[in-house]
């Protein structure tokens, strides 16, 4: 109960009060539509909150009688209350805030397609879910939209849950811990809040980039981190970013995501993507060949989310064309998504766009010298080579002035471990590979 029994009696009596008013001036029917379905939800400092049937209704009854009520309540309780109406559906969702955090059961680890991209996310995630609170504590992913952090983040709780049927996992968006948070503020109900936020083994929150920024819910998040951090429960964060691109988070929040293990998901190379495909189409019932398979790998390269969306729109024009899924139907039925993307990328269109981005000619990059400012784009070029066109490595040597297909590759695992060491020079190269992939 939100309220005393004094409380609840004084609100009955305030209601027999209005209900003779309104029988006396012959306006019985109004009671029963407007006053009688009101119920006291919570007396919380000098508010009142009252639940109605509808939201519809209530606002009848706060232009009918909204004054009314508000100078009955001091006769009544003895002093003046502000009064806050709710529909019983909101109520609802109020006091049952879990209901928007359960595990989406249908990602699991089987169903996650593992490759170079999202490998080492998956392995520590994996490791999490068999030891939660030991292994890496807090773990942090993060990644781009649509490239699986939801996905791994629901195949720990899942898996957890099934492990350690005892066990209490929440997952929460930060959106909804947001209005948890600011919902037990206001209420000054924090308390209840807290214990349930701080009595759980495995606490999970997603795109923690939403988290408001207001500072009674940070430190609320704050002190729940500390209580579940000390006593050794499991804390996970998805972002689309790192925790130190996170300026809206307060420092020491920010600090303590670092505590434990921050990993990536990066875009999927070819391989993944083609694989994610197939087990898509698999999971759909839909037959698709290995070619369109392949067209699709090629031409959507940057979220999963869009890949699902080729397969969903390429199975319903199937079926509403009552034809088999063939190649020049995915053309057709994909032209609108795919588009200018499936245009080739050469490796002339490559070298030219890095060239022209770093300030060079091309043919320095497929020439000779060895100066700094010149080898670093060359080796950028020579990895973009490998992750947007399909060419072999002696191919991709060819294009390069007739290098070596080792020096190819040598370039290309410099730049790979360059962007691992140094997320802004990822983001370099992710930006270069955009301005390649919409030229
Ligand atoms: P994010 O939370 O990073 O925006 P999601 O986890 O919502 O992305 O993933 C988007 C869609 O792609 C989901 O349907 C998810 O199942 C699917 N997906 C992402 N990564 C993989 C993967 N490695 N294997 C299989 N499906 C994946
Ligand atoms: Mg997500």
């Amino acid at each position: 109960m939100n309220y005393t029994p004094e409380e609840k009696a004084k609100w009955d009596k305030l209601i027999e009060m209005i209900e003779e008013s309104l029988n006396h001036s012959g306006q019985r029917p109004f009671f029963n539509t407007f006053i009688k379905p009101l119920k006291l939800y919570a007396v919380s400092g000098d508010t009142l909150y009252i639940s109605g049937d509808t939201a519809f209704n209530l606002n009848h009854m706060k232009q009918r009688y909204g004054t009314m009520l508000y100078s009955t309540v001091p006769v009544v309780f003895g002093k003046r209350y502000e009064l806050e109406y709710y529909p019983e559906s909101e109520i609802f969702r109020m006091v049952r805030p879990q209901e928007e955090s359960s595990l989406n059961e249908k990602y699991t680890f089987e169903n996650f397609i593992v490759g170079q991209s999202n490998n080492l996310a998956f392995a520590t995630s994996l490791a999490v879910a068999q030891t939660p609170g030991d292994a890496y504590n807090p773990l942090f992913i993060y990644g781009g939209v649509g490239l699986g952090k939801t996905h791994l983040i629901n195949a720990i709780g899942n898996y957890i849950q099934r492990e350690n049927p005892g066990m209490k996992v929440l997952l929460m968006t930060s959106e909804a811990m947001t209005n948890a948070l600011i919902d037990g503020i206001a209420r000054k109900k924090t308390s209840e809040l807290r214990d349930r936020l701080r009595g759980v083994d495995v606490l999970m929150v997603d795109d923690v980039q939403f988290f408001a920024k207001t500072k009674a819910t940070q430190e609320e998040f704050f002190h729940t981190f500390n209580s579940l951090y000390e006593k050794k429960k499991q804390i996970i964060i998805a972002s689309d970013r790192p925790p130190r691109e996170l300026p809206e988070i307060e420092e020491r929040l920010r600090s303590r995501f670092e505590w434990g293990l921050t990993v990536d998901i990066q875009k999927p190379d070819y391989e993944t993507r083609a694989a994610i495909l197939r087990q898509k189409a698999e999971e759909m019932g839909i037959d698709v060949p290995a070619d369109v398979i392949d067209y699709i790998a090629q031409s959507v390269n940057s979220n999963i989310r869009e890949l699902e969306g080729c397969l969903t729109n390429l199975n319903a024009h199937a079926e509403l064309m009552k034809a088999s899924i063939s190649l020049e139907l995915a053309h057709t039925a994909l032209a609108g998504r795919i588009g200018q993307a499936a245009r080739a990328v050469t490796p002339e269109l490559i070298i030219e766009v890095v060239a022209q981005q770093y300030g060079i000619q091309p043919e320095d990059i497929t020439g000779k010298k060895r100066s700094q400012n010149i080898a670093l784009p060359r080796q950028i070029a020579m990895y973009l080579c490998r992750q947007l066109t399909t060419l072999s490595t002696p191919s991709i040597g060819a294009a390069f002035g007739g290098r070596d297909h080792t020096t190819i590759l040598h370039g290309c695992d410099k730049v790979a471990d360059a962007m691992d060491a140094d997320f802004a020079f990822q983001k370099r190269v992710q930006e270069l590979r955009g301005f390649i992939e919409n030229s």
